[in-house]
């Protein structure tokens, strides 16, 4: 782990930060800034929660400061109830913005001054091709790309571009384009269109502007107003890097950001796209943005992940320049280790059959001190109850010795975990063969569940006080997809839907112990894995989510 961390230290994002703000760097005496800029069209999901590791966290490392921005400069896909949930999602990971929220829309006049001063210069001009035009005049390597308009007089492309502005013409009649190189071997640099007509109403400009800027105009305009010094984004723009530097470089901005590109986070057994997560929801595969099987945030929230064991599995996984698929079970083993330091052990019994000690004392009970957590000896204390009848798993006893089988079987012996030791007896089965009841004796000279004689018992199991506990929901969950790469190649990933990802258990048997727990709660439910609280549980109907299993399926390869 200190080794993982050493190595991710010395990323080369941080390299270049660190060049840069050397003495005789390029931001000598300037603060380290850089923004995460969600597009608010979704819900965050666990690449984006890479993204925001780097964003602030190279921030932090550097005492500098790091903006939220919605990039809110494309009208027709966004969504107000989004922003809300975006801000919820990266507070909840611990990083902090301060007052600098901003919207990109925001600058729209800004931005639309730019433009114009681009055109003053001769580096901008209207063009009239319709989008398949263009598209057929984009030329090939050995073709440039061709616009008739591109050497319009300034002063008409001025007029142009207002009375476009002022709505004169309709939608996708005229682009502005940045006159660069038609000849460019990087076709983002061929002229590339940098504000088109729509008339789509904005969440929040509402009808004021029928032009919108693209992207590759738009953001480092939006780095620069802010004073970002670090624009740190994915590999698909590295192609795009020319374009951002031009546009800081030929407009009157007030910083000039540095793009740096790392590598997207791709994860096995899911899907990442927002669109396909949407449809997942939209088309109720899965309850809504927070199923916990969803790999967004609030659904991995909802399962039980940390932010701890996100930020630990963000901070591991590293950053580099080559795409790569990260397995899923790592995402698991990060979250398992966090909780192995801090959940609060108890029993729970999934599958409830009853266990009778037929030489316990009718009406006795005990009490056991138990650990709540063997980490954390801070943590204390509690105390549990035993008598007659307690619940066991149904799977934790056999009417035939099978080998290897350690658990209860007549003649063998297991221990109750904490409480005594026990010997099998027999059990009641009903007319169908099914069995009802366990039978089992007691020795009391095991209290605690030690073996004075030394003697041997190699099993031990989990139980709870059938005089003394509480009825609860469990739901067991599993991978989404069957196939662990669901929408590679031309496979369409909803047929590769999990049938069995969600299992519900209704007759769960807890400790009373949990009955007071408020989300966010984390427990080992022993032997079987790390459970919390679902956030639609109460006190009388009392519903937990599997987090993961005990079972550590990562592989150090
Ligand atoms: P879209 O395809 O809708 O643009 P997006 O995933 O790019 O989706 P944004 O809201 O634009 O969504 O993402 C915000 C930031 O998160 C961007 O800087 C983007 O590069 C980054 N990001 C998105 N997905 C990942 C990923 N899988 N790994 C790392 N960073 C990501
Ligand atoms: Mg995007």
């Amino acid at each position: 782990m200190a080794e993982e961390l050493e190595l991710a230290a010395g990323n080369f994002i941080y390299d270049f930060i660190t060049e840069d703000i050397a003495q005789g760097g390029k931001y000598e005496g300037k603060k380290v800034h850089t923004r995460f800029p969600p597009e608010p069209n979704g819900y965050l999901h666990i690449g984006h929660a890479k993204a925001i590791c780097v964003d602030f966290g190279m921030a932090e490392r550097f005492y500098g400061i790091c903006n939220l921005r919605m990039d809110d400069t494309n009208p027709t896909k966004e969504d107000v109830e989004y922003v809300d949930a975006i801000k919820e999602d990266i507070a909840w990971l611990g990083f902090h913005w301060d007052d600098r929220f901003y919207f990109a829309s925001e600058y729209f006049e800004q931005m639309y001054e730019y433009a114009v001063e681009l055109i003053k210069k001769g580096l901008a001009y209207v063009c009239e091709l319709t989008p398949e035009e263009m598209r057929a005049n984009r030329g090939d390597l050995t073709h440039p790309a061709v616009s008739p308009y591109r050497d319009r007089p300034i002063e008409e492309s001025l007029d142009l571009f207002e009375r476009m502005k002022k709505g004169e013409f309709e939608d996708g009649k005229m682009t502005l384009r940045a006159k660069i190189d038609l000849n460019s071997g990087n076709f983002n640099m061929r002229d590339p269109v940098i504000y088109r007509i729509n008339r789509m109403k904005h969440h929040r400009t509402g009808d004021t502007w029928c032009i919108y800027p693209m992207y590759d105009f738009a953001h480092p305009l939006e780095d620069a107003i802010e004073g970002i010094t670090h624009s740190l984004c994915t590999l698909e723009f590295e192609d795009h890097r020319p374009l951002y530097d031009w546009v800081i470089n030929h407009t009157s901005v007030p910083s000039v950001p540095r793009q740096i590109e790392f590598a997207r986070l791709g994860i096995n057994n899911t899907v990442m796209s927002k669109r396909k997560l949407r449809q997942l929801v939209e088309e109720n595969y899965v309850n809504g943005w927070d199923d916990p099987r969803m790999p967004t945030l609030c659904g991995l929230r909802r399962r039980g992940y940390t932010p701890a064991s996100i930020r630990n599995f963000c901070e591991r996984i590293g950053v580099s320049k080559t795409n790569s698929v990260v397995e899923y079970s790592f995402l698991e083993h990060c979250l398992r280790e966090d909780l192995n330091e801090k959940a609060q052990r108890v029993m729970v019994v999934l599958n409830p059959i009853k266990l009778i000690i037929t030489n316990y004392p009718e009406g006795k009970t005990e009490e056991f001190d138990v650990e709540n957590n063997p980490n954390r000896p801070e943590d204390g204390h509690r105390t549990i109850t035993f008598s007659r009848e307690c619940y066991i798993e149904a799977d934790d006893f056999i009417e035939q010795k099978v080998k290897g089988y350690n658990r209860l079987y007549p003649g063998n012996e297991v221990r109750l975990k904490s409480a005594y030791i026990v010997k099998c007896t027999g059990c009641k089965k009903d007319e169908n063969g099914n069995i009802m009841e366990v039978y089992a004796e007691y020795d009391p000279a095991t209290r605690g569940g030690d073996t004075p004689d030394g003697r041997k018992v190699r099993g031990t199991i989990h139980w709870v006080d059938a005089e003394n506990y509480v009825n609860a929901e469990v739901r067991l969950y599993d991978n989404l997809f069957t196939d662990p790469e669901p929408d590679t190649g031309d496979k369409n990933f909803l047929d590769y839907i999990n049938p069995t990802s969600l299992v519900t258990l209704k007759n769960c048997k807890a400790e009373k112990f949990v009955e007071g727990a408020k989300v966010p709660s984390n427990y080992q439910f022993m032997r079987l894995g790390y459970f919390c609280l679902d956030k639609n549980s109460t006190p009388e109907h009392l519903i937990f989510n599997r987090s993961v299993s005990l079972k550590d399926g990562f592989k150090k390869k």
